[in-house]
């Protein structure tokens, strides 16, 4: 048979997506493929994004990565969870934290005999029943004691901020380890094959022509490949997503930094702030139509809590996605296929399965339609149910005091969310699609969160007598509180572990 293999792969771009890539398969296709990055300095990278989700440990436990290392050369701090502060109601807060809640009795979930006793006045609020939640609260932090099975200690879910160029400059470092060849220089010129469309080369700016057989397009919101050469179109969400601008600026930190991100509702968006051991990450995600530039970044700076330390960086972007992630012998990765707003950290996540599932589809030069269709589906369906989630931030507030939350209460949403919120309003019920991303404990903290309530609760609930699910959720929020008391403070937890060198 003939040698079909993929003998060259060409990453179009060195931000984190590219980076992320080239390691990533530099160390899962076993030197299979040679894999060159092409980058641009002059052009640069959108260089924030630097939240995440605890599926990250993932991604460096696939890559052999040291995580105290990781964190030390990223300046890295640990996330239990994000706050929101005025998002379903003004003065109002809540917060969606990692992992489970409370633990399960009988043959429901934890949640539904909260919601009885919640709908009684009876129970607290659900980060009572959370570790990760009160471990944020309280500014603690512990990694999952393995050694105490069946105790809230042994299932800490959590995951990172970090200082997103410092990450893509360790990734550059241990893919060039790996063999990965970096090549500097603008891409002016992209070359498709006449006989079917597909890419066969790139010219350069210093006049070089780059061949190669699987193009992986890391070129941000551009997608200089995979539209601006393949044309293949982009589906635009912003009629449910409808902020379009951010406005991104460090300051010093104060203090020691929390385990969590906030999310802070603004007149017209929300401000996020990311505490990093070196410095504090801040940005303004808002909607064009409903503020403008000037008072965006006024709202921005009088909302630090430390010296800025550069002028705010503006972005534009439109939430959506490109219609085909896979097109030929293209496939975009990062914002290249596409981009929702940072309100739940999930755009590296999306960088993380969309590379999980090239090596799963890995193709040869035959590039199978099937594997592309399959691949493509899946991408869909990951996006849109992370979209459902969102859009559900925005829809589900109380808040009508500007015309931007007065428009998001009133607009039309997706018919599978619209159903989601129906299910959850009559008995308290959520259901999770297949490998969706979100959890039904992210579901219910959110609607809950954000003024959803359920009007009753699952009926088979009171086959357990009220005075022993009174006496459930007490034993686990006391479980919760004694197990808070053994747990170090973040501060001295990245001190004994992870302090990168810098910080005295
Ligand atoms: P980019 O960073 O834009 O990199 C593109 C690369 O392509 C660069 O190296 C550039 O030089 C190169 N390039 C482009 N054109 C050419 C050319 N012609 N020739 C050669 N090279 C070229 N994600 C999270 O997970 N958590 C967050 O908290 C988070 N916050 C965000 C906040 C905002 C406001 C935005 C906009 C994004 C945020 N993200 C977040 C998303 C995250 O920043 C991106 O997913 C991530 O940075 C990946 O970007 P990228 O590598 O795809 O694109």
């Amino acid at each position: 048979m003939k040698d079909r293999a993929i003998r060259q792969i060409v990453v179009v771009g060195g931000g984190t997506s590219g980076w992320m890539t080239a390691a990533a398969l530099a160390k899962l296709l076993g030197g299979k493929s040679r894999i060159r990055v092409v980058e641009s300095d002059e052009i640069g990278t959108v260089g924030v994004g630097e939240a995440t989700i605890p599926m990250i440990q993932r991604f460096n436990t696939a890559l052999e990565i040291d995580q105290d290392e990781f964190l030390r050369e990223t300046q890295g701090t640990f996330k239990l969870g994000i706050e929101f502060n005025d998002w379903g109601r003004l003065g109002e807060s809540y917060m969606h934290g990692f992992g489970r809640l409370g633990q399960d009795l009988g043959t429901l979930p934890f949640d539904q005999y909260w919601q009885k006793m919640s709908q009684a006045g009876l129970a607290g609020p659900l980060g009572d029943y959370s570790i990760t939640q009160r471990a944020a609260y309280a500014g603690k932090f512990m990694r999952t004691a393995s050694d105490l099975p069946g105790t809230p200690l042994a299932d800490i879910a959590y995951a990172f901020h970090f200082d997103a160029g410092l990450y893509a400059r360790y990734l550059r470092k241990y893919s060039e380890a790996r063999g990965v060849v970096r090549t500097e220089g603008k891409v002016l010129d992209v070359t498709l094959r006449s006989s079917d469309g597909h890419v066969d080369s790139l010219l350069l700016d210093n006049g070089d022509r780059i061949t190669g057989d699987l193009f992986i397009d890391c070129s941000g919101f551009r997608g200089l490949l995979i539209e601006q050469a393949l044309k293949t179109g982009y589906e635009d969400w912003s009629h449910w997503l409808p902020c379009d601008r951010a406005m991104a600026v460090p300051c010093a930190k104060v203090g020691d930094p929390i385990p969590y991100t906030k999310s802070s509702a603004r007149e017209a968006g929300w401000q996020w702030r990311i505490p990093l051991q070196h410095r504090t990450g801040n940005g303004h995600v808002y909607c064009s139509r409903f503020i403008s530039d000037d008072e965006a970044t006024a709202v921005l700076l009088r909302n630090l809590d430390g010296e800025p330390l550069a002028e705010p960086r503006p972005l534009k972007f439109v939430t959506g996605m490109r219609r085909k992630a896979w097109n030929k012998n293209v496939i975009a990765v990062g914002l290249a296929s596409g981009f929702m707003e940072p309100l739940e950290s999930t755009s590296i996540h999306l960088i993380q399965t969309m590379v999980a599932r090239i090596v799963s589809f890995f193709p040869d030069r035959d590039f199978a339609q099937a594997d592309v269709d399959e691949f493509n589906d899946q991408v869909r369906f990951e996006y849109e149910r992370i979209r459902d989630f969102l859009i559900l931030h925005y829809k589900q507030t109380l808040r009508d005091d500007t015309p931007f939350w007065r428009h998001c209460r009133d607009m039309e949403i997706p018919e599978g969310l619209q159903r989601r919120m129906n299910l959850y309003r009559s008995h308290g019920r959520i259901t999770r699609e297949n490998n969706e991303l979100f959890s039904e404990v992210s579901w219910l903290q959110v609607m809950d969160g954000q003024g959803l309530k359920a009007t009753r609760y699952h009926p088979l609930v009171d086959v357990v007598p009220q005075a022993e699910i009174t006496e459930f959720l007490g034993n686990i929020r006391e479980v919760v509180g004694k197990c808070l008391d053994v747990m170090p403070s973040h501060a001295a937890f990245i001190a004994e572990h992870c302090r990168a060198p810098s910080i005295k």
